[in-house]
């Protein structure tokens, strides 16, 4: 259990040196209890208070390493039931699935077609992270050829799934390189497929029949020092599926329960028959509480809305999004193109961005620091204010840029247009549209 303000003061030097950047221990403490401060940021704490710190400190659900390369990623590591309580800090990793029976054509077709499943939304790169390769029987060489090809062959990152020990072997030889998560440890062969595990140093998965036959096996495999462990509690049906999910989370972070601290794995692709249902049961577990979701098939369709509400769900809702103050050139601009000013609010910066780069007129974009606000919010809470807004154009060099002295600034800041007169004396404000979509238009009239 997290330790109180109180309790870890108790563990501090208690000299209030400030080196932490707060004037008292007693302050750090409080700002690490509640999250807002690092451990590391105190240079005296003993080496035993910081064990005792670190575990204490520890997510409830242990956030696990999977994979290598440019799609590595965490799962797990969450510390709240609700997005709004602080944030979720690992998405949900969406998986799909090949067969290890599928000819080397066939793959070799298939990975171009998921390679090119990318998405760039508000400067990030959306696209899924792992394909589980499944035992068809087809035997351990077919088995290891197309785990081999994967990893060698594409950016995806691996789940090998087989509870046959010799296949698992073939499999962890062709691409455990790629440090894959191993699925699944069962009653039946919790030893050897630990044992593997630890060998190899590798994730493994923990797979029951409910949510108690799990605990078991996952203190039996803590137990062998196994600490990256996924858990499945066997439920293909959808509404145990969805109450297992949450038994789980609730268990781990409210009861503090270790034997199911784990993240989950949960298989949409085993409980619909066909995609469109796989989707919309996916889309639950992304938003309760999957730490990999196993879709049978990638498709467009499915999988873009997926990554989007991945990326509502796992954005800190304390945060905004936002771009770097700045300027951008949007098209090439020279010393005539137009200069428009928006604030730093990261959907405002791609909209606006995206409509001058659809008009085909070349511009100069200036975007000035809101703390991550709309234009109308900013300008409401003083943070897009005339003065501001004036004395960002002088600093930001935009003057050395551009002949001319005419700014566009945004129609639902107009009310600044008079301040930042004032503050540039000579320029021309000039008061856009109120809307980003009718940026094209108006540009075009320039
Ligand atoms: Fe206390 Fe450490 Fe901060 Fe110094 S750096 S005030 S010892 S918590």
């Amino acid at each position: 259990m997290a330790l109180t303000g109180i309790q870890i003061f108790k563990l501090l030097p208690k000299t209030n040196c400030k080196e932490c950047g707060v004037p008292t221990c007693l302050a750090f403490a409080m700002n690490l209890a509640s999250g807002k401060a690092e451990l590391d940021s105190c240079p005296y704490v003993s080496d035993e208070a910081r064990e005792k710190l670190a575990e204490a400190s520890a997510p409830p659900i242990r956030p696990v390493k999977l994979g290598k390369g440019v799609r590595q990623t965490t799962t797990g590591g969450e510390t709240v039931l609700y997005r709004h309580e602080k944030t979720f800090f690992n998405p949900t990793i969406l998986a799909g699935t090949v067969a290890s029976d599928i000819a080397a054509a066939d793959l070799e077709q298939k990975l171009k077609i998921y390679n090119a499943f990318q998405y760039e939304r508000v400067g990030l790169n959306l696209r899924p992270e792992l394909l589980v390769v499944k035992d068809a029987g087809a035997g351990a060489d077919a088995f290891a050829a197309t785990a081999k090809c994967i990893a060698e062959t594409s950016e995806f990152n691996l789940v090998l799934m087989t509870e046959d020990l010799d296949v698992m072997k073939a499999g962890i030889a062709a691409a455990g390189f790629k440090r894959p998560l191993l699925y699944a440890a069962t009653e039946a062969n919790v030893d050897d497929m630990g044992a593997l595990a630890k060998e190899n140093d590798l994730p493994l998965a923990v797979k029951a029949d409910s949510i108690d036959a799990l605990m078991p096996l996952t203190e039996k495999l803590t137990g062998m020092g196994l600490k990256d462990l996924v858990i499945d509690s066997g439920a293909r049906e959808i509404k145990q599926a969805l109450e297992d999910q949450v038994g789980i989370r609730r268990a781990a972070l409210k009861a503090g329960n270790k034997a199911l601290g784990f993240p989950t794995i949960t298989f949409p692709c085993e409980m619909a028959s066909n995609l469109d249902m796989e989707t919309v049961i996916a889309a639950m577990f992304v938003a309760k509480y999957g730490g990999i979701v196993v879709m049978s098939d990638f498709a467009a369709e499915s999988l873009f809305p997926l990554l989007l509400e991945r990326l509502n769900i796992f954005t800190d809702p304390q945060r905004p999004m936002t771009v770097t103050e700045g300027i951008f050139e949007i098209g090439n601009p020279d010393e005539n193109s137009p200069v428009v000013v928006t604030t730093n609010f990261a959907l405002t910066y791609f909209i606006v961005s995206g409509e001058i780069e659809g008009s085909k007129v070349p511009c100069w974009l200036l975007i000035k620091d809101s703390e991550g606000l709309s234009v109308l919010t900013a300008w409401a809470a003083g943070k897009f204010g005339g003065d501001d807004v004036g004395m960002f154009v002088k600093k930001c060099g935009i003057m050395d840029k551009v002949k001319h002295t005419e700014l566009i600034i945004p129609g639902y800041a107009a009310a600044i247009a008079g301040d930042v007169e004032e503050e540039l004396p000579g320029w021309t404000i000039t008061v856009g549209p109120r809307e980003a979509a009718h940026l094209p238009a108006f540009l075009k009239t320039k």
